[in-house]
């Protein structure tokens, strides 16, 4: 046994997920230029995933400037990204429901410090890991990075931990320290997501919402409905973007399944209006000395 809670299956699952995603992530920081369409570089790196074998864990994030999380382009996105803007490229990739979840910020215009401060963050985090460590120590050490550079952390927005087909299962890893005595453990599989920000550190939800994830699966009259809970049954409950599903009653359908609750909604994210937001991501296992980093 490679660690004494995962089955050698599942640590090469991640490990493999981890390859991939660490390729095509890449690969799509390359695509991010100015002039290029959002919905283009989207559509490119989702079809890269695809053409992998792998599956993804959920829509390609595509976050600008102020935005932190949760965009994807929308059918018909005609948004173009432009010199200057700051563009958060966040991919999650699963390999029979193993899941790496890694992000990268491209820098359009000239923020450099801001880029290198969750960067760094992220490296100083990483470092800490092992067997013992507290989970605020590590968000005290992304605070740390970022504050120091003058930029403040995204306060609520966390890394957590990955389980099969789950992004988000305990731990929480904050981007702040704070008095916390739970310790990472061997076989212990998270991501770590610092998020630097000129602005306020937090974030709030705006109106666009373009992600979504199934949560219950009670039934439902609206046909509608039913076929789009048909479209996203092999998602497993991993969040599913409003542009993967037949467009026909497409919005109302959708509302009505978050207004019965049993799906729910993920709106886009933002710091204040004219910030910059930078975030890094990798999706980590504690082993008995350190970590291995999935992604790197
Ligand atoms: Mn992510
Ligand atoms: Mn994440």
């Amino acid at each position: 046994m490679k660690t004494p809670t995962l089955s050698d299956d599942a640590f090469d699952s991640y490990r493999e997920a981890g390859r991939i995603a660490s390729r095509i992530r890449n690969a799509g920081a390359g695509l991010i230029r100015a002039g290029t369409f959002v919905l283009e570089i989207v559509e490119s790196v989702e079809q890269m995933v695809t053409d992998s074998g792998a599956g993804l864990a959920f829509p390609l994030n595509l976050s600008i400037n102020e935005d932190a999380a949760h965009d994807t382009a929308s059918n018909g996105d005609e948004r173009v990204l432009a010199a200057g803007d700051i563009v958060k490229l966040d991919l999650g990739v699963h390999l029979d429901g193993y899941i790496a979840d890694t992000a990268v910020t491209i820098d359009l215009g000239d923020c450099p410090l801001l880029i290198e401060a969750s960067s760094c963050a992220l490296e100083a985090a990483i470092a800490l890991v092992r067997p013992g460590a507290t989970i605020g120590q590590i968000g005290g050490a992304i605070q740390q990075e970022i504050e120091s550079r003058g930029f403040r952390p995204v306060a609520n927005l966390t890394g957590h931990g990955l389980a099969r087909y789950q992004i988000h299962t305990p731990p929480t890893i904050p981007n702040l320290w704070f008095q916390d005595g739970s310790a990472l453990e061997e076989g212990m599989v998270f991501a770590i997501e610092p998020f630097a920000s000129t602005g306020s550190g937090r974030v709030t939800e705006k109106q666009r919402i373009e992600i979504f994830q199934q949560v219950s699966t009670k039934p439902v009259r609206l046909p509608a409905a039913r076929r789009i809970l048909g479209v996203i049954r092999e998602r497993r409950g991993m969040p599913f973007a409003r542009r993967w599903i037949p467009e026909e009653r497409q919005d109302f359908a959708l509302s009505t399944l978050v207004s019965q609750g049993i799906v729910r909604a993920y709106p886009v994210l933002a710091d204040i209006p004219g910030c910059f937001v930078s975030q890094h991501e990798h999706t980590l296992i504690v082993t008995a000395d350190g970590c291995i980093v999935t992604t790197s």
